[in-house]
């Protein structure tokens, strides 16, 4: 239980990297409405997401095909705002603890999609989606 025992700029990089809880979630396309800031999700899904894994099919290089594409870091997590309440990193910033579904507490990587934790059922690849119609899939990001 490293995550509760260490500090997160503790973290080894392969602790960091499993604190993924793999939802999906912040490889939804956002839209920022101009006028308040405000960030929506849409259920249109990063062109690099294999929506049957709900994994990045290049993740290693994913920077090269999507720059926008953010790294989270120790140093940013505080201040990407856009990221669900349910993020492992999240939580695990603020003090708290991963929900027993997390695959570091339940030993099970599949157990986030069968509770219909991730993005898998219902995200949608975003080359299916005409720009002009992104707005009609904003969607709330359940907590
Ligand atoms: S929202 Fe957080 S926990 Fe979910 S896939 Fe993204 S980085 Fe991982
Ligand atoms: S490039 Fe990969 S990790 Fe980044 S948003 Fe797209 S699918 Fe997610």
């Amino acid at each position: 239980m490293y995550w509760k025992e260490k500090k997160i700029n503790e973290f080894t990089s392969d602790e960091w990297e499993a604190l993924c809880d793999g939802c999906g979630k912040c490889c939804l396309l956002k839209l920022e409405d101009p006028d308040t800031m405000e960030v929506a999700y849409t259920a249109c899904a990063c062109s690099l997401l294999d929506i049957e894994k709900v994994t990045c099919k290049q993740y290693s290089s994913r920077f090269l095909v999507v720059p926008e594409c953010l790294k989270i870091k120790p140093e940013n997590i505080m201040d990407l705002n856009y990221l669900p309440n349910t993020c492992a990193y999240k939580l695990i910033a603020q003090g708290k603890d991963l929900p027993d579904w997390h695959h570091l507490n339940c030993g099970n990587k599949e157990l986030v999609h069968n509770l219909g934790k991730s993005v898998r059922d219902w995200c949608v690849p975003i080359e299916n989606v005409p720009e002009e119609d992104w707005v009609d899939l904003i969607i709330e990001i359940e907590d």
